[in-house]
């Protein structure tokens, strides 16, 4: 089973207006290798107009673009109980 495929079996609860990981643009306009773009299995991550973007709401919540971004530009944590992902679902 490809990652894909994989990633399709998960669930979404999102906790709509509250963003459990943030990340600072005026950092990220002075980024230059731009790991963020790559390491996102699921492209929360996005090059628009020379300007990474970023949109949580389908965070598999891996954390690796807290791990890969050595600039402090993301600010990760858990969402609150309840809400998130779900594994293995479907
Ligand atoms: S690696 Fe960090 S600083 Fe660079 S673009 Fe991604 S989030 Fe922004
Ligand atoms: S925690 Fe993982 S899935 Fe969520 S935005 Fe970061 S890299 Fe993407």
């Amino acid at each position: 089973m490809s990652v894909n495929d994989k990633l399709l079996k998960t669930r979404f609860l999102v906790d709509s207006g509250t963003p459990h990981i943030k990340v600072d643009h005026s950092v990220c306009a002075e980024c230059r290798d731009e790991p963020c773009l790559v390491i996102c299995p699921v492209e929360c991550y996005k090059k628009e107009q020379q300007k990474v973007t970023f949109s949580w709401e389908n965070c598999v919540e891996c954390g690796s673009c807290r791990v890969v971004c050595s600039k402090g530009a993301v600010s990760w944590d858990y969402p609150r109980g309840g809400f998130g992902v779900c594994f293995r679902f479907g």
